[in-house]
């Protein structure tokens, strides 16, 4: 689903050059739930901007669900993006002044589906993410976890085959973290590929497989024998 081969990240201003990422090698799966780990600084965003097709990487390959990726323009990442990756945020990124149920179907909405599946699909997803009974709210009535469950659903509006959830727990308590989590668990049952980016090392056992990154190297790659329910 995922290749990465001898990528590297450099960030150039001027004279200044900052290598975020040195060349690694790492391949995931369809249907595999891996979390990506380090501390501030390791390289973590920057990974998850060249998964999520945000950006480009220096060197090396991407070949993203069989397509090269790596020597794409702007217009033609947009697109990729819209097909391949659900996304969601540490802040979730609802838009406040529309409900619910707007926030879900706007993805539809751009993908030119019409109001009445657009409708039907966001519906079926609030309840599969247990919100059937807040459609009509708009997300400052929602709890922290209401509101990343609304994220959620919008990240699945499109059946993108890959969901990349960037510290999607950092702005919840504990409760709401570990019903998330299991959340996410259900949802990579149900066949979703999952990378999440997390600094905390109780959200990254949740997944099966563990990428480690430390000042922009790859550390360790540990996969799990069972997975905690
Ligand atoms: P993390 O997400 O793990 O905190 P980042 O990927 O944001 O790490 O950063 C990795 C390294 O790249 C850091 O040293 C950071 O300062 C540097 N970096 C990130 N973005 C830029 C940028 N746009 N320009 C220059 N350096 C950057
Ligand atoms: P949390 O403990 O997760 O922070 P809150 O105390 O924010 O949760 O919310 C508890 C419940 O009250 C949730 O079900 C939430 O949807 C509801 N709620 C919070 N704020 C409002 C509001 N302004 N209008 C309606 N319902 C709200």
């Amino acid at each position: 689903m995922i290749t990465l081969s001898d990528i590297t990240k450099v960030y150039k201003n001027g004279p200044l050059e900052v290598q975020a990422l040195m060349p690694f090698n790492v391949k995931i799966e369809k249907g595999e739930f891996v979390a990506i780990m380090g501390s501030s600084g390791s390289g973590k965003s920057t990974l998850m901007n060249i998964i999520g097709c945000l950006d480009v990487p220096t060197a090396g390959r991407y070949v993203l669900d069989g397509e090269e990726v790596h020597t794409l323009d702007e217009d033609q990442l947009s697109r990729v993006r819209n097909r391949k990756i659900g996304f969601v945020f540490q802040s979730f990124n609802l838009l406040g002044r529309q409900t619910v149920l707007q926030n879900v179907t706007l993805p539809m909405m751009y993908a030119g589906i019409s109001r009445e599946k657009r409708n039907e699909r966001a519906i079926e997803l609030l309840e599969r993410v247990g919100l059937e009974d807040r459609v009509k709210h708009r997300p400052t009535e929602l709890s922290g976890g209401q509101k990343q469950r609304v994220a959620i659903a919008r990240a699945l509006t499109m059946n993108a085959p890959i969901l990349l959830a960037d510290e999607p727990t950092g702005n919840l308590d504990t409760k709401s973290s570990n019903d998330i989590m299991r959340l996410f668990k259900e949802i990579h049952q149900e066949g979703t590929t999952i990378v999440l980016v997390t600094h905390e090392p109780d959200i990254a056992e949740h997944a099966e497989r563990i990428l480690l990154f430390g000042d922009g190297a790859l550390l360790k790659d540990t996969r799990k024998e069972s997975v905690r329910s």
